[in-house]
């Protein structure tokens, strides 16, 4: 691990600077939890590390899962919590705790018509396409289905409401009196010190993606993976909170992502799967049942020769994953390779033509294949489309674990009382490995447990 290590300690005689709540990080659940306090009347402040605030969330596709928002119903979609998190415990074989899983399936759909009816951000659900496990169309996104665009939208919601949001400091101590959070240390990029007095606390800076060595001890399956989430992410938050004797749970859950362009390291859409394309193997074969979902999929192809796959679509299933910015990159790149038949997109990916054409004529079109997967009835048909990937941790989903206000817990069940948390930092309901990641569970987390944390009352 770079950098200073994190560290817990007494307060200091006196702070350099004071303020009422102060949040750690400026993602998703930093800003979001920002907007929610301010609200709330309390007197903000965000501490980010990097020099402009992005995070994972500026990488990645910015799509919420919500059950029951105005843009469902707008789009003729009948959804309801309770199916929500039924979908969200069935990818994650009941392993989560349901209080949590009920918490952030209910107050889903409040934050996105929050979000838009308040701040102007013009969601709109994904309608083309269904994401698996999700049993109602409910992938919340903004027009450029970019994570870029959630970030900068709720860095100007922030800035219009005249929130700080202070750059270049990197949180490295924690203090505290017994179970009272005081306030931190942050070190700026010439290597100085400030410390800032706080009456609540909220850490919203991620899990642990970004260390390695933390990734090798916990999550020994990725760690030979891309690692494609924000490099800054180093497991602040689970490393106080093991200083603090809080309760720490699933550490070996991760999401990670078996469609990453290789070597361009461009996210190609799951649509191209989802849509009725496969993933095969460098001899042209297919591996595994892609429709259980991307997060298992990095393991179903780092496991293949090479640690790669070659993901196969056609023109059809192209356009519909065209609305994803990421994807017409990975076109502009030239990762995507587009030929009329199947033998010239064989030529163009080094993959053996006879067996590729093979597997395609073997899809069980209306039917399952040998390995449980079910097609529907349409046909991969010309022009035929390829990319090389490989597969990548995109983020931990182990982390602190809260209570119905975001509060950090203890292992007895007692709750820190000015210690908040959300998002990556925050244990997720993603089970306990890389199997139970449901589509969205990342910024469903940073959303909702971000708005809680915001809006309770210090001491609450
Ligand atoms: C490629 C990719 C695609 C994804 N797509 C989706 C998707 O479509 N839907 C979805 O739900 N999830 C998705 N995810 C997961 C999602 O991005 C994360 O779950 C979510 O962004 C977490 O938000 P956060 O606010 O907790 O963390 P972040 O957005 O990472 O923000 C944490 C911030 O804290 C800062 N920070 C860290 N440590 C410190 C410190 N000590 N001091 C000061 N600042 C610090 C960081 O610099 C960072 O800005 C994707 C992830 C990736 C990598």
């Amino acid at each position: 691990m770079t950098g200073p290590t994190p560290e817990t300690a007494p307060p200091p005689a006196s702070f350099d600077l004071d303020c009422e709540t102060l949040i750690i990080g400026a993602g998703a659940c930093g800003l979001v939890a920002a907007l929610a306090a301010h609200e709330a009347g309390q007197e903000v402040l965000v501490i980010e590390a990097d020099a402009v605030p992005s995070g994972s969330t500026a990488l990645s596709a910015g799509l919420i899962p919500a059950a029951g928002t105005k843009a469902q119903a707008a789009a003729g979609i009948d959804d309801t919590p309770a199916l929500f998190a039924q979908d969200i415990q069935a990818k994650a074989h009941g392993e989560n705790e349901q209080a949590l899983v009920e918490r952030l399936a209910t107050q889903s759909a409040g934050v996105i018509d929050w979000l838009s009816d308040s701040y102007g951000l013009p969601f709109s659900v994904v309608t083309n396409f269904d994401y698996p496990g999700h049993g109602r169309r409910r992938m919340h996104g903004l027009p450029t289905r970019s994570g870029a665009e959630l970030i900068d939208a709720l860095r100007t919601a922030c800035e219009l409401q005249e929130i700080d949001i202070i750059c270049e400091r990197r949180a490295t101590v924690v203090f505290h009196e017994g179970d009272g959070i005081r306030g931190v240390s942050v070190t700026r990029l010439d290597g100085a010190s400030e410390t800032i007095a706080c009456k609540k606390l909220i850490l919203a800076c991620n899990g642990f993606g970004g260390n390695r060595d933390l990734v090798a001890a916990l999550l020994p399956d990725i760690k030979n993976g891309l690692w494609f989430g924000h490099d800054g992410n180093r497991g602040e938050a689970v490393l106080w909170g093991e200083a603090l004797g809080a309760d720490l749970r699933h550490l070996t859950a991760y999401q990670g992502h078996g469609n990453v362009a290789h070597p361009h390291g461009i996210l190609i859409t799951w649509a191209v799967i989802t849509e009725g394309g496969v993933q095969v193997n460098r001899i042209g074969e297919r591996f595994w049942d892609e429709s259980q979902g991307y997060s298992e999929a990095a393991r179903a192809v780092l496991a293949q020769p090479g640690g790669e796959a070659f993901a196969i679509f056609d023109a059809r299933i192209a356009e519909v994953a065209r609305q994803f910015e990421d994807f017409k990159r990975a076109e502009a790149v030239g990762a995507i390779q587009t030929a009329d038949t199947l033998e010239g997109l064989a030529d163009q990916l080094r993959l053996p033509a006879g067996a590729l054409a093979q597997t395609i004529a073997d899809i069980p079109l209306g039917g399952t294949d040998a390995f449980g997967r079910r097609f529907g009835d349409t046909p991969l048909a010309p022009p035929y489309c390829g990319v090389r990937v490989t597969g990548a941790l995109f983020h931990t989903q182990g982390g602190l674990q809260t209570n119905a206000q975001a509060q950090v817990m203890r292992p007895d069940g007692t709750a820190f009382p000015n210690l908040f948390t959300g998002g990556g930092a925050a244990c997720g309901v993603s089970g306990t490995g890389d199997s139970g990641y449901l589509s969205g569970n990342g910024l469903l987390s940073a959303v909702v447990l971000g708005r809680l944390a915001g809006a309770a009352p210090a001491g609450a």
